[in-house]
Parts: structure tokens; sequence; C-alpha cells
């Protein structure tokens, strides 16, 4: 997950939206089945496009300084907390090494619930994002 490897996902191929993917546990499998057939992988962001972080799985305090900064380096204008364990901690809410939401870390726009939320949560917040 490191700055060197950082993809954007260009979500509707028109520039509009650019999606990181911080994936960290099993609800990424979730999130990599939302990507749209027209969507790009691009190494920086389309100019103009609104940027979205998506954290997707389970945050644990370990990786918690790793997610923050990516977040923060980012600039996101908007952060989604994608599935139980990243809005709460989900299944694993009583494990010492567990952060109990993304949003101890950073501000959430938009949490989606389930454990694992259906892909079909993400692409209609993105719709929404897009406007
Ligand atoms: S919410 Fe459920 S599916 Fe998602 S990362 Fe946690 S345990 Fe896995």
């Amino acid at each position: 997950m490191g700055t060197g490897q950082r993809q954007f996902i260009d979500w509707f191929g028109d520039g509009s939206v650019a999606v990181v993917d911080l994936a960290l546990a099993c609800c990424a499998v979730e999130t990599e089945f939302a990507v749209p057939e027209q969507a790009r992988r691009v190494p920086t962001p389309p100019q103009g496009a609104r940027l979205v972080a998506v954290v997707s799985g389970t945050l644990t305090d370990a990786l918690s300084g790793i997610v923050k900064e990516e977040i923060d380096n980012l600039e996101a204008s908007f952060v989604v907390s994608f599935g139980a364990c990243a809005c709460a901690g989900g299944p694993y809410w009583d494990a010492p090494s567990v952060t109990k939401g993304v949003d101890q870390l950073v501000a959430v726009d938009r949490y989606i619930a389930g454990c694992p939320p259906p892909p079909s949560a993400l692409t209609a917040v993105l719709e929404e994002v897009r406007g």
C-alpha cells in the first residue's frame, strides 16, 4: 500500500471521479468487484477529478499510522468507510489490536454497513459523488 504503488481508478472512465482503494482485508474483494468495465487504472488522478479514498477491510492499530498518512497525502475530498470493520471494527471490535473505525484517524463522509457490503453499495455512493 506504499506511495510508490498507489493507483488511481478513473471510476467512470470520464475523469469525473478518481478512487484510491486502501484495501486492508476481505471487503476489498467486494470493492474490486464494484469497479465498472469502463474504469481505467492510472498513475495520477485525472485533472479536475473528485478524489475519493475508500477504506475497505480491517484496520489495526499497527497499520493506522500508514493509513492515516496515505489518506492525508491524497488530500481526498471524500472518504468512504466500506464495511463493518472499517466503520467500527466489525467482528473484531473487541480485539485490542483492532482500531474501532477509520473515523478514529480521519473524517469519514460515508459509512457503508455490512460484512461485507455488496459491491453495488459502493457504486451507489460513487454515482452520488459524481452527481
Ligand atoms: S467487514 Fe466482514 S467482510 Fe469486511 S473486512 Fe471485516 S470481516 Fe471482512
